[in-house]
C-alpha cells in the first residue's frame, strides 16, 4: 500500500473554477502521489487504517493547489543583471548550481510548476527537470524549454542564446532537434520588443507557413509552441496557426481578438504584467533602466494596452495563465506571486480568479491532473497561513508559507513553523 498522508484542520481552496470560491473547512487525504479524498469538515478517522496514515495538522491554514508560472527563465541566476551572454558562456558545472538554487526558490515560493520560456544554456530546463524528478534537488514540475528560436536579422539573431531559422524547413528541423533533446515548450520570437530600440514591439517575424510547420512538428513529439508576441498582428498569426501559449499579447485589435476567441479551448495567454508594471514604475532604475529608456521603449503605452487587453480577454473567456519573466533584480526570483496581485489590482480579477490563472488553468495547458484539490489529481499543494482570496498578497509572504507538497511529498517545510 502506498503511504498515506492526512492533512487535517485545513481551509481548503479547491480551485474548481468558481470565481468566487472561498476556502472551506476540510481535510485532504493523500494516497501516494495523488489526492484520494477531500472532505467538508473532519474526515472520519475510523475509516482509515491509522497506523499507515501520517496525520499533519495544519491548524486552519489554507490548502490550495501548488501555483504555476507559465513564463519562466530558470537560467537566470539569483544575482542576474541582464548579462545573458555571460551566463551563456559560464562554466556549465558552476551554472548548474545557480540553476539548482533558482528551482529551489520556485518550490519554496509555493510554485510546483514552471513552464520554460527560453534558456541560456541549451539543456538548463531539461537537466533541471531530470535532477528534480530523480530527487537530487528540490524544485517544481518543469515543462522544459530550449534556446530561443528567431529568424534572420530579428531579435536575438546572432546571440549565443538563440537559434535562427530562415524558413519553415529550417524551423521544423530546429523544433525536432529540441524535442529530441527533451524540450516540451519550444519558444519562438515572432515580434519585436520595445525595450530593444531597434526592434519595435509591433514588428512581426516569421509567417503562417513557418508557425504552422513548428506547431505540427512539436505536436508530433508531444510538445507545443510558445511565442513572444507583443503586437496585434503577431498575436493574430499565433492564434490562427495553433500556438499554445502567447506570451505578452500587449496590443490587441479586433482581428486578434477574433482569432483568439476561435481558439479559446486550446490556447492560453501569459501576460507578464508585473514585469511591465515594475519597469514602468521605475523599479529597474537602479540597474540602468532610466525613465528616458522606459520612455523610448514604449512600455508605458504597452502597460496601458495590456491592462485593457487583459480585461477584454477575460470578458471573452480566453484563459489567462500567470507568468512573467521573473528573475531580474527588480522582479527577483521568489516574488512570482506579485503577478497575481497585478491581475487583481490592475485588471480587476477577483483574487480567486487570479489564483485560478496559476492553478486550474495550468492543468489542461500541460495535459496533467494538476491545479485543483480534487480526488484523483496529483497532490501538488501549497499550505499558507491566511486567506489569499481575501488578500492576494498573502501568497507573497515567505513567513506565511507553511509547506509545499509535490507528488504527495513535502518538497518544502518552513523551518520557522515546523522546527
Ligand atoms: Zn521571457
Amino acid at each position: 500500500m502506498s503511504p498515506r498522508t492526512l492533512i487535517r484542520n485545513a481551509r481548503v481552496l479547491t480551485c474548481d473554477g468558481d470565481p468566487h470560491e472561498r476556502p472551506a473547512d476540510g481535510d485532504v487525504l493523500l494516497d501516494g502521489d495523488r489526492i484520494a479524498h477531500v472532505s467538508r469538515g473532519r474526515l472520519d478517522l475510523t475509516e482509515l487504517s491509522a497506523s499507515s496514515t501520517r496525520v499533519v495538522d495544519v491548524h486552519g491554514a489554507t490548502v490550495l493547489p501548488g501555483l504555476g508560472d507559465a513564463h519562466t527563465h530558470i537560467s537566470w541566476p539569483l544575482d542576474f543583471v541582464f548579462d545573458h551572454n555571460g551566463v551563456a558562456a559560464a562554466p556549465p558545472h558552476r551554472h548548474a548550481l545557480d540553476v539548482a538554487a533558482v528551482v529551489r526558490t520556485f518550490v519554496e515560493s509555493g510554485y510546483t510548476l514552471a513552464i520554460g520560456a527560453g534558456v541560456l544554456q541549451p539543456q538548463d530546463d531539461v537537466l533541471a527537470r531530470d535532477a528534480i524528478d530523480a530527487g537530487l534537488i528540490p524544485g517544481p514540475r518543469i515543462v522544459p524549454s530550449g534556446l530561443l528560436i528567431t529568424s534572420p536579422g530579428n531579435l536575438g539573431d546572432g546571440a549565443p542564446t538563440a537559434l535562427t531559422a530562415a524558413n519553415a524547413k529550417e524551423l521544423r528541423e530546429i523544433v525536432a532537434r529540441q524535442c529530441d533533446a527533451g524540450v516540451r515548450a519550444c519558444k519562438l520570437f515572432i515580434s519585436g520588443d520595445g525595450i530593444v530600440p531597434d526592434f519595435p514591439s509591433e514588428d512581426v517575424y516569421m509567417d503562417d507557413e513557418m508557425l504552422t510547420a513548428a506547431v505540427e512538428e512539436a505536436d508530433r513529439h508531444g510538445a507545443f509552441i510558445t511565442v513572444h508576441a507583443r503586437g496585434s498582428v503577431a498575436v493574430a498569426m499565433a492564434a490562427r496557426t495553433g500556438v499554445r501559449i502567447i506570451h505578452h499579447a500587449c496590443f490587441l485589435d479586433d482581428t486578434a481578438l477574433r482569432e483568439l476567441e476561435a481558439r479559446r479551448d486550446d490556447l492560453w495567454v501569459c501576460p507578464g504584467l508585473h514585469y511591465l508594471y515594475a519597469m514602468v514604475s521605475g523599479h529597474a532604475d537602479p540597474w540602468g533602466m532610466t525613465p528616458e529608456k522606459i520612455d523610448a521603449s514604449g512600455y508605458r503605452g504597452e502597460l496601458a494596452a495590456s491592462i485593457d487587453g487583459l480585461r477584454q480577454l477575460h470578458a471573452a473567456g480566453i484563459r489567462i495563465v500567470a507568468g512573467g519573466d521573473f528573475g531580474h533584480q527588480w522582479t527577483h526570483h521568489g516574488t512570482y506571486a506579485a503577478e497575481l496581485q497585478r491581475y487583481v489590482e490592475l485588471v480587476g480579477l477577483t483574487p480567486t480568479e487570479a489564483i485560478l490563472s496559476a492553478t486550474r488553468h495550468m492543468g489542461p495547458l500541460i495535459g496533467a491532473d494538476i491545479g485543483q484539490v480534487r480526488p484523483g489529481y496529483l497532490a501538488d499543494l501549497l499550505v499558507v497561513d491566511g486567506d489569499p482570496t481575501e488578500d492576494i498578497t498573502v501568497l507573497q509572504s515567505p513567513e506565511r508559507r507553511r509547506a509545499v507538497l509535490r507528488n504527495g511529498s513535502f518538497a518544502y517545510v518552513n523551518p520557522e513553523v515546523y522546527p
